[in-house]
């Protein structure tokens, strides 16, 4: 039989101060499924225990004064140091409100990696010479703030795991779906054909795949036109069907 990529495992490295947090997370559905099958390895690391303070303290008061503390550099780049060692080439992401957006293209991106290590921050932040000197990047999951980012990480392993061949058993839902070819997805039924008195569209009852196809597209179009412009311009500048 011919290796294909399925046979490939991202490897994922999330270094965080509540490691019980992933608990539930790793453990459940389709991610349980692909760590068993190899496909992802998602390993957790507690910075705390990386912290060479007595008092096992990990954060401090900023200079120049304002609210809140942050996190030291020291412990951080102790657990980056441990978890880096011998291995390349990995991708080091900071997850942070000021960071570039993350989205699906970013995700596919991501997908061809095959290391992946994932920083969240606490409190106010992290010491900014973490995200000068020993980060590739820095990822926001969108313009809000969060108190941590472990959601932010979690959202990320997700998304970028469902593009690993594999994870999902069926490769065609992920080409699918939202934001391929910069459009949201159009409307989707199942039975009942009527609920409640709602019915499905015919068109989806008409057997025909061809008028059915043109459908999904008007659809997909007329929802992006309403709810993201915005991706209809990306979607123009890049020349999509
Ligand atoms: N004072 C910071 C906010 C810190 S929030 C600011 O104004 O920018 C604490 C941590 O939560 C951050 O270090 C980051 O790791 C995470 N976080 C919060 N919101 C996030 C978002 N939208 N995307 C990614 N990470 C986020």
């Amino acid at each position: 039989m011919q290796l294909t990529d399925s046979s490939r495992t991202l490897r994922f490295d999330i270094l965080t101060l509540f490691p019980g947090m992933f608990e539930g997370f790793l453990n459940e559905s389709l991610l349980k499924k692909a760590r068993d099958k190899n496909l992802l390895d998602i390993r957790i690391h507690n910075i705390r225990d990386y912290t060479l303070d007595k008092h096992k303290r990990v954060d401090d008061y900023p200079f120049g004064g304002g609210v809140g503390m942050i996190m030291n550099a020291e412990p951080i780049v102790r657990t980056l140091e441990t978890v880096k060692e011998g291995r390349s080439p990995i991708r080091t992401i900071m997850m942070s409100p000021s960071g570039l957006p993350f989205n699906q293209e970013k995700a596919r991106q991501l997908a061809q990696e095959e290391n992946i290590v994932l920083v969240c921050g606490r409190y106010e932040g992290v010491d900014e010479r973490v995200n000068q000197h020993y980060v590739d990047e820095e990822l926001s999951i969108g313009d809000f703030v969060l108190s941590g980012g472990e959601i932010p990480a979690m959202a990320v392993v997700e998304a970028v795991a469902r593009l690993v061949p594999g994870f999902m058993g069926d490769e065609a839902s992920a080409e699918e779906e939202s934001y391929t070819g910069h459009l949201l997805e159009y409307p989707q039924y199942t039975r009942p054909q009527e609920f409640r008195g709602h019915k499905v569209p015919d068109v989806l009852l008409c057997g025909d795949p061809k008028k059915i196809k043109q459908w999904q597209y008007e659809e997909a179009l007329k929802k992006t036109a309403e709810r993201r412009p915005d991706l209809l311009k990306k979607r123009a500048r890049s020349n999509s069907p």
